[in-house]
């Protein structure tokens, strides 16, 4: 089973993979999370992306196709995948087409999470994130279990985005809305696209996730 998870910044593609993860066995392919982890060791290719990624633009597509080929060519074989943030305009889309034929790999579902733009500003300012595993909390929506220790992994520091300010979540929505939406049609005519109401609590949108992959030419194993 191989997914991509559509969505504006905010909408919860993080939290939602991370529980895919643990329940299906699948990998959770950000390309936010490797540009940041690229930004924290500084690579040459972390300092290249840091100034376009803090304005809430878009990194170039031939970065990103590299960075997420690389990614599916080390993936065991058999291991599904799930996108979050990729591919965010068209030619990444049909790079992504290219790249899965190579390996004889197909795209079993988009999922699109709807949310309205004044829940994402809301959002994206309460977000933390665990400084070790990636695992996305929310100041009010979602603490962790045990206050200061990640539920996910256990570790006890957290991170704020620099990206996560109210001027640059502007900009990251009309990134979004500019050259990621556009890309919807193209999922809906190749009949994979399904939508999800991303507004309803997190364990809502969880369950209607798994109705999506669980319903019949998108079974989880086959
Ligand atoms: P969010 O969780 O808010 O959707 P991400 O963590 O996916 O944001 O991405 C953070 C930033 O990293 C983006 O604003 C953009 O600068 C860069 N980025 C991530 N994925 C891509 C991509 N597929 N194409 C271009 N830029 C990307
Ligand atoms: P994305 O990866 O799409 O940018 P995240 O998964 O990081 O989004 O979620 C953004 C913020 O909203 C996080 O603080 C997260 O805890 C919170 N969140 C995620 N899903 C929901 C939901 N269904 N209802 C309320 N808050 C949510
Ligand atoms: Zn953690």
């Amino acid at each position: 089973m191989n997914l991509i998870l559509l969505g504006p910044p905010g909408a919860g593609k993080g939290t939602q993979a991370k529980r895919l993860e643990e329940r299906y066995g699948l990998v959770q392919l950000s390309t936010g999370d490797m540009l940041r982890a690229e930004r924290a060791s500084g690579t040459p290719l972390g300092k290249k992306v840091q100034a376009i990624m803090d304005s809430g633009q878009l990194v170039s597509d031939d970065i990103i196709v590299d960075l997420i080929a690389a990614r599916i060519d080390r993936l065991p074989k058999g291991k599904g995948f799930i996108l979050d943030g990729f591919p965010r305009t068209q030619p990444q889309a049909e790079a992504l087409d290219a790249m899965l034929a190579r390996k004889g790999l197909k795209l079993d579902r988009v999922i699109e999470m709807k949310v309205d733009e004044m829940a994402l500003i809301d959002r994206i300012a309460g977000r933390f994130s665990c400084a070790k595993c990636g695992a996305s909390y929310h100041d009010r929506h979602r603490r962790p279990h045990q206050e200061g220790v990640c539920d996910a992994c256990g570790a006890h520091e957290f991170v704020r985005r620099a990206d996560d300010r109210p001027e640059t979540v502007k900009a990251r929505l009309s990134t979004y809305r500019e050259l990621t939406a556009p890309i919807l049609p193209y999922y809906r005519a190749k009949g994979v696209l399904r939508t999800v109401d991303g507004m309803a609590p997190i364990d809502q949108v969880a369950a209607q996730i798994e109705t999506i992959l669980e319903s019949p030419g998108a079974a989880p194993n086959g």
